[in-house]
């Protein structure tokens, strides 16, 4: 059975990296539970290489289950305050005693937004944990709580502009022009409108039914026109056209 905590669909692309299974399961490798961990063999050789302290590899003042790592330990609520998220985890911490039960909480009553950023947090969070205890490697809270919002803007502005195209690909689908009915014309316009110039210009264009080149028509205007006054005009040109020729 997969996690719910998968199902946060807005989130940033992060199903692939984030322990979200050792989560749910409270199987995540943190130095208190480790030792538990290390009977699989995969895992023993790597322990072995290193002398592991149950306590946190950051604040060195409590042991480190997950709830600790992602939402207790001191230096890690400084990410979370950096990254504009504090008044969320001090609203949310009283209620729960352990990270599943947060996250579950924070995925289903947050709104998208807000449930990508803490997944983008949750995953700055284990990886600078992971860089201090197997390489040394140490960032301020400050600089985690950035990236993770850095990390999170990056996704969403690349999502938005997804869906910006998506959307314009729609809407060119949609209003993909089709042929009039047999023995019709049909007649296209536009407006064009140079606020800066005080230009408004009118166009349309006649086609047949078997979508062949009739006529058409441009009209330019000394005078910046309301959107609604260019449209009328660009009509009033596509009707006067056929009546004229
Ligand atoms: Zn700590």
């Amino acid at each position: 059975m997969s996690s719910p905590i998968l199902s946060i669909s807005r989130a940033p692309n992060l199903q692939s990296h984030i322990p979200w299974p050792s989560l749910s399961y409270a199987s995540l490798p943190t130095s208190r539970f480790l030792p538990r961990s290390s009977e699989a063999a995969s895992v023993s050789v790597r322990v072995n290489k290193y002398d592991f302290s149950p306590m946190c590899p950051l604040c060195d003042i409590e042991m480190e289950d997950d709830y600790h790592a992602f939402a207790l330990c001191p230096q890690v609520i400084n990410s979370w305050t950096t990254a504009g998220l504090n008044h969320i985890l001090m609203h949310i911490l009283p209620k729960f005693n352990n990270i599943v039960d947060l996250l579950l909480d924070i995925c289903s009553k947050e709104d998208q937004d807000i449930a990508g950023r803490i997944a983008a947090l949750v995953w700055c969070v284990w990886q600078h944990r992971n860089a201090t205890v197997w390489n040394n490697l140490h960032s301020s809270s400050e600089q985690i709580g950035g990236q993770a919002f850095q990390l999170w803007k990056n996704w969403f502005d690349v999502h938005q502009s997804r869906t910006h195209v998506q959307t314009l690909q729609t809407a060119q689908h949609i209003e993909q022009w089709r042929k009039p009915h047999d023995g019709w014309l049909k007649i296209n316009v536009d407006a064009g409108f140079f606020e800066h110039q005080g230009v408004t210009t009118t166009a349309c264009c006649v086609r047949n039914n078997n979508g062949e080149f009739i006529a058409a028509l441009t009209h330019k205007f000394n005078s910046s026109m309301s959107i609604l006054e260019g449209e009328a005009m660009a009509l009033l040109d596509a009707v006067q056209l056929p009546i004229n020729k």
